[in-house]
């Protein structure tokens, strides 16, 4: 296994009206001359989890890291005209907690945040305050 230092969750940039999933993704990953889906994970808008990259490979999601972390997509994230919304459903939100908790049992060091919080990137990638959405989840727990 990789040396995971990092999990960084994305959003798909999607609307909310969009029920896509891992092979659409990988569909539009390839059409970008990727090795196929350059995420690891793939949470649905119904909060169904589907498995992209085998976790053993480097992803392409986090310019810069791809080595070293996992990459989580929510689907969703935009508005009907592209531009960031907040919108993930209540299932999305917990089964992302479910994601986060079982991935940091297995890399206890890994550190969570969203793909804006990289350095250097310009994007609102996931279009919320992950470091802070999980700090107050682990509270609640
Ligand atoms: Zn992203």
């Amino acid at each position: 296994m990789r040396n995971i230092r990092k999990i960084v969750v994305h959003c798909s940039a999607t609307p909310a009206t969009m029920d896509i999933g891992r092979d659409e993704i990988d569909r539009w990953h390839r059409e970008r001359k990727f090795n196929g889906i350059g995420y690891h994970l793939v949470i649905r808008r119904n909060g169904r989890l589907e498995r992209g990259r085998a976790m053993e490979k480097s992803g392409a999601h986090a310019k810069g890291y791809n080595s070293e972390s996992v990459g989580v997509c929510l689907v969703g994230g935009t508005d009907s005209a592209g531009k960031a919304e907040r919108n993930f459903t209540p299932r999305q939100y917990a089964r992302l907690a479910e994601v986060l908790k079982g991935l940091q049992l297995v890399f206890p060091d890994a550190e969570v945040l969203g793909h804006r919080d990289l350095p250097g990137v310009a994007k609102a990638c996931p279009c919320f305050d992950v470091k802070e959405w999980w700090k107050s989840k682990k509270e609640e727990a």
